[in-house]
């Protein structure tokens, strides 16, 4: 064959399969840098979402109330589009067509943020005065009844059957406190605790817990906060340390014989001599919270240790087959509820899980984001994700629908908010030492002397050591010298350096031996758990 036959048959067959090789290789390329660039913006929209959400809700230690929830997650609803706007030149309506769902996980329940039916305009006045009834068809033709916006918030709540005397609710929380309601044994009964193991706890002449999981619970604490006023000053009260107790969901403060709670740089007085009487008295509030918990968890064990897997029921009476298991969930003699791995914990984070798929498929199955040619559904969740949703306040966002050549977005983001005061997790007390220093109770330097964990002189929930802002300046809650306002600083081994410590969980909170190896840490187990349990007890519960 001649050479130019060859030339010739190369560059009629070669050159254009490279081609299309080339130009279908480097569209595949643009698809994933697109689908990175656009996971990269919306992981940094949902972490925005999270900061502004923290900003809002730490700063203020009661912002538990509904009302004002639901400002704070309006606001970082606002600051995640904001986000996303600037990063990806679309504008808020644009986007909202590609965000079906933004979910915001709380301690006993959640919010999906996205389209809802407008209920102004549900309803119209007829001309004698009376309702209108519109029906489904006319709501769902017209566009300009649909809104985007919270929808009602749902809990992570189950029903239990057994008969017609026994049939009741139960909501669940990110952590071991439930809610009981309905009827049991024929008797209607609403209350709500926190379910621990019984058989954990040993109990002092006044029936009061002294002692839980091997560790003896330090009876009275001494509270302490630094406080900054307007100008310095307020009814009398200067800036400065003083000593408070948390009495009805209050923290009360006390210098000399003035009582006070704290508000946005002003004191104001308390007269009230049983709250005074109180502060004098000081709370035991960890004994008060192991008290509690095993009471409660008795009475659980009495009444609902029977009720299996196979008790839950539907709000139309169908079963839920997707719960099998057979073994009692709420004995709390023989199984410990904050044991991850106990049959209480599985059947708590499988509620939560089911809840929220099933309301998710609703919400984006159906979402009508005005694109035809694209079919929202609900991506699948991988496992470590559903571990952080199940465990922690977190938002799940979920963006879909924009065409990346060829294909259509489809992803979602889950970030955990490490820092709130919804509640009290095991990993989110800092303790102090007398060294001016505050660290995570794992920290291989407590862990590991006996001398040093003899010097803590507190510990308090993570939020409270974040930095306040009053006019302009900002200062600490928790300061080694009130004199100078010197704020505790955090541990180089353990806070600052991520690295350097034991398992928490395992190591610390559930070590009833107080030794690892030959390391003895009765002292600072003694410590966190009083810490731990006082921050529970002192923390407002929405669903009490
Ligand atoms: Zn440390």
């Amino acid at each position: 064959m001649k050479f130019q036959y060859i030339a010739v048959i190369f560059v009629i067959i070669i050159l254009p399969i490279s081609l299309v090789i080339g130009f279908y290789t480097q569209s595949q390329i643009d698809i994933i840098n697109r689908q990175t660039t656009y996971t990269t913006k919306l992981n940094g929209a949902t972490y925005d979402a999270v900061k502004a959400f923290q900003l809002n809700t730490t700063n203020s230690y009661y912002s538990s109330v509904s009302d004002s929830k639901i400002r704070d997650i309006e606001a970082s609803v606002n600051t995640f589009y904001n986000s996303l706007m600037a990063s990806l030149s679309y504008t808020k309506s644009e986007l909202q067509t590609y965000v079906p769902a933004i979910v915001y996980t709380l301690y006993d329940g959640y919010y999906i943020y996205g389209k809802r039916y407008n209920t102004y305009s549900d309803t119209q006045i007829n001309d004698s005065g009376g309702l209108i009834d519109m029906t489904i068809d006319t709501q769902l033709n017209d566009a300009n009844k649909y809104e985007y916006g919270l929808k009602p918030f749902v809990y992570y709540s189950c029903r239990y059957f057994v008969d017609s005397k026994t049939d009741f609710v139960v909501n669940f929380t990110l952590d071991n406190f439930i809610s009981i309601y309905g009827n049991i044994d024929g008797t209607y009964e609403s209350l709500s605790g926190y379910l621990i193991n019984v058989d954990d706890c040993e109990l002092n002449s006044e029936n009061k817990v002294y002692k839980y999981k091997g560790s003896e619970i330090e009876e009275t604490e001494t509270l302490k906060e630094y406080l900054k006023f307007n100008n310095g000053e307020s009814s009398g009260v200067r800036d400065g340390e003083y000593t408070y107790v948390v009495y009805q969901n209050q923290k009360i403060y006390k210098s000399g014989n003035t009582y006070f709670w704290y508000n946005q740089g002003t004191a104001h007085t308390v007269e009230n001599q049983e709250i005074k009487n109180a502060v004098d008295r000081q709370t035991q509030s960890a004994i008060d919270y192991y008290t509690d918990a095993y009471n409660f968890s008795n009475w659980v064990n009495d009444k609902l240790g029977n009720i299996r897997q196979e008790n839950i029921r539907l709000a139309d009476n169908s079963r839920q087959l997707e719960f099998t298991a057979t073994e009692p969930i709420f004995e709390t003699k023989n199984q410990d509820p904050e044991d991850i791995a106990s049959t209480f914990n599985q059947h708590r984070t499988a509620v939560i899980k089911n809840s929220i798929i099933s309301n998710l498929i609703t919400a984006i199955n159906s979402y009508n984001g005005n694109i035809s040619s694209y079919e929202y559904a609900l991506p699948e969740l991988t496992e470590e994700d559903w571990e952080k949703v199940v465990n922690n306040v977190c938002i799940i966002s979920f963006m879909q629908g924009m065409p990346i050549g060829g294909k259509y977005f489809n992803n979602y983001v889950v970030i955990p908010n490490d820092k709130n005061n919804e509640f009290v997790d095991v990993d989110s007390i800092y303790i102090l030492t007398s060294d001016g220093q505050y660290h995570m109770p794992n920290c291989t330097e407590l862990v590991e002397n006996s001398a040093y964990q003899q010097t803590i002189v507190g510990g308090y929930i993570n939020t409270s050591f974040e930095k306040q802002t009053m006019d302009g300046s900002y200062y600490y809650k928790h300061v080694q010298n009130s004199n100078v306002q010197m704020p505790y600083t955090a541990c180089y081994n353990c806070i600052v350096n991520a690295g350097g410590k034991y398992d928490l969980q395992n190591d610390i909170f559930a070590n009833e031996t107080n030794r690892i190896g030959s390391y003895d840490i009765s002292i600072l187990r003694n410590s966190y758990l009083t810490f731990l349990a006082r921050e529970k007890y002192n923390l407002y519960k929405t669903n009490n």
